[in-house]
């Protein structure tokens, strides 16, 4: 079973353990991570470099219910032309989701997947957070049809909402290499033993707060769910693995996914 992977899937709620679950993958199959959550932090990293501090709100068109257009954005930030214009308003419009906790639409999303996904020739991806809309998975299942390219197995990762928020606020992130830690459950170590921590510069996600975190919740409720039962319907080999183990150990991690996939563990 799973001897010759094109790609797998871990989904979950916003801090449910997806991660380390995705590290199991990452190894046992030498796959690469492909999370769109990375992809929009980056264009808010380059925004925020930008330096605009004003109100998002200004360039959102409520009556309309979307931004305005992309060449008025750019006037207004006097960006016109400029060779990063198209990334900073990209940018602009992740960071007014993300920060919100809210889903960025289908459309930005599905485009900046697809060119993410193309770049690997569409194998060897771990795909996280994407899809994550009823939309989004249709979207993936043509592309996956239409390259010819399977998806092996989707990996729920299942937990409380009670226990996210817990979890979550406990959550840091490098700026630099990305690596993510927990001051509780996986604290960072002392600068002083790793060459690579001295420079890191570790920081709370703009988006974990409990505000966000709620919304980004209810939006896995209503738009995530139906994601899932259309990916199960697909007929994709479907597996779910707890979240929240009692006593928490990477090598507890690794069985409990390689046990609900059926996979013999490495011995030796
Ligand atoms: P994550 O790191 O996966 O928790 O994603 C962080 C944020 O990026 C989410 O709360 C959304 O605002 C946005 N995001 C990531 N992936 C998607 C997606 N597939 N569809 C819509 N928004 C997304």
């Amino acid at each position: 079973m799973f001897s010759n992977v094109d790609n797998m899937m871990v989904m979950g709620k916003s801090g449910s353990g997806k991660q380390p679950r995705a590290d199991v993958l990452i190894r046992r199959f030498g796959l690469k991570q492909l999370s769109t959550g990375d992809i929009f932090r980056h264009y808010l990293g380059l925004f925020n470099a930008f330096g605009y501090e004003g109100d998002l709100n200004r360039f959102y068109d409520t009556a309309a219910d979307d931004f305005i257009p992309d060449e008025n954005i750019k006037e207004q930030l006097a960006i016109t032309g400029t060779p990063d214009a198209d990334a900073i308003v990209l940018g602009l419009k992740a960071k007014y989701y993300v920060e919100q906790g809210l889903f960025v639409p289908d459309r930005i999303t599905n485009a900046l997947f697809e060119s993410a996904f193309r770049a690997m020739n569409f194998k060897g991806a771990v795909l996280d957070g994407f899809p994550r809309t009823e939309e989004q998975a249709r979207f993936l299942t043509e592309l996956l049809k239409r390259e010819g390219v399977r998806l092996d197995a989707i990996l729920l990762v299942e937990n409380e909402d009670e226990l996210i928020i817990n979890r979550t606020m406990g959550r840091r992130i490098c700026k630099s290499c990305g690596e993510l830690f927990h001051m509780e459950f996986r604290p960072p170590p002392d600068e002083r033993k790793n060459e690579c921590l001295k420079k890191c510069n570790i920081v709370q996600r703009s988006d974990d707060n409990v505000e966000s975190l709620k919304k980004r919740l209810a939006e896995f409720r209503e738009k995530t769910l139906p994601a899932i039962e259309y990916l199960k319907s697909a007929g994709i080999p479907f597996y779910a693995v707890p979240g929240n183990l009692p006593d928490y150990s990477p090598e507890r991690v690794e069985n409990s996914v390689l046990e609900i996939m059926g996979i013999e563990p490495v011995t030796g």
